[in-house]
């Protein structure tokens, strides 16, 4: 993936793109402008020779061809690991950015050029010249009106297709932002736990220190045998909206999977996240539900919770292990405890 995210750099590519999207007569629209933005990036070998194949042979590029080759070369990104999405995300938002700029010193470098060149040629028309040189000049005219003409709907065109790109970012950006949030409860989940851990990793010293803490509701299938899977959901909501509250920056609570959270404490250390861990225990464990379709009292809702933090080396698994073992204890000491893991 060889998107640049030095402005002129890009800047440089659209400048190439434009004109070679002009020749060929290709609609400037955000899909069509990515290929050719990729082609000068060369950020796909393949894509730059089947385009070449595909110019040579139809001296554009259909539009259900740019679609099969945007589908083939560009969309795989998509399924390709999160660093890539993110990679493309940024250049494509960073040609967004730039392109407004770009397009307008394009639009006045060539309407003054234009404009120049209609002036000189009214100048020249206005002395007696030669009768052979006339309609020369008064060609060249109509195409200095011509190029000014194409010029503005050119305009037209890009600027209609910063729209769509804008809309495609906007897209993009709620398309991220889905794929990491757990709808039930609208937390971070686990993709974002991978990404946070690796984010820590690469920006802090290895002694920086970091805790994690898994929780996970004690004999929740007894909760959901006998008061339902809806009212299961409720209360996985409700716990969110708890650990929402209870966690301050810099801690980030994700739903783990299932009836399992997990808190990312950065800069903590074990002692830290013990106290966070056991203030979540007992203010879950004071709540007192009701349900509301049948009005009955529902006894305490508990969980067990697992602190450990990262040592030198560790990667997110090893933390997780630990931590689990942790859990696992407090689940064997009988529950509705926190338990730690050096
Ligand atoms: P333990 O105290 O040992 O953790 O017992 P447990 O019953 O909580 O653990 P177990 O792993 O046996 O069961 C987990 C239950 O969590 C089973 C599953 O139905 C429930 N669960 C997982 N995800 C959801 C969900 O999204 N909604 C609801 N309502 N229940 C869920
Ligand atoms: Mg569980
Ligand atoms: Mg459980």
């Amino acid at each position: 993936m060889n998107f640049s995210d030095n402005s002129d750099q890009a800047a440089d590519y659209l400048r190439q793109a434009v004109p070679t999207m002009v020749k060929y007569k290709i609609v400037p629209n955000p899909l069509n402008y990515t290929l050719w933005y990729s082609y000068y990036a060369q950020a796909f070998p393949t894509l730059n020779k089947e385009l070449d194949q595909t110019i040579e042979r139809y001296g554009t590029c259909p539009s259900d061809v740019g679609e099969a080759l945007f589908i083939q070369h560009i969309i795989p990104l998509n399924k390709g690991s999160e660093k890539q999405l993110q990679s493309f995300h940024k250049a494509f938002s960073h040609i967004v950015d730039n392109l407004s700029v770009s397009l307008d010193n394009t639009a006045k470098e060539t309407t003054g050029y234009s404009q120049a060149l209609m002036d000189n040629l009214t100048m020249l028309g206005a002395h007696d010249l030669d009768t052979a040189i006339k309609p020369v000049l008064e060609r060249l005219n109509e195409n200095a009106s011509a190029i000014c003409l194409a010029n503005e709907e050119f305009q037209g065109q890009l600027v209609s297709a910063q729209t769509e790109i804008s809309m495609l970012k906007a897209e993009l950006e709620q398309t991220k932002k889905e794929a990491n949030t757990d709808s039930l409860t609208g937390l971070s989940n686990r993709r974002v736990l991978e990404s946070i851990y690796h984010q820590f990793v690469e920006e802090h010293d290895d002694s920086d220190e970091l805790a994690l803490i898994i929780m996970d509701i004690d004999k929740f299938k007894l909760f959901n045998d006998t008061h339902g899977h809806l009212l299961g959901d409720q209360i996985l909501k409700f716990v969110g909206q708890l650990l929402r509250k209870e966690c301050k920056e810099p801690l980030v609570p994700v739903r783990f999977g299932g009836e399992e959270f997990a808190l990312f404490c950065p800069r903590y250390s074990l002692e830290k996240a013990h106290q966070i861990a056991e203030n979540i225990r007992v203010k879950l464990s004071l709540i007192r539900f009701n349900n509301k379709r049948t009005g009955d009292k529902i006894p305490p809702i508990t969980a067990s919770f697992g602190v450990t933090i990262k040592k030198h080396g560790d990667i997110l698994n090893n933390v997780i292990e630990r931590a689990d073992q942790a859990l696992y204890a407090a689940k064997s000491a009988g529950r509705n405890q926190v338990m730690l893991a050096n």
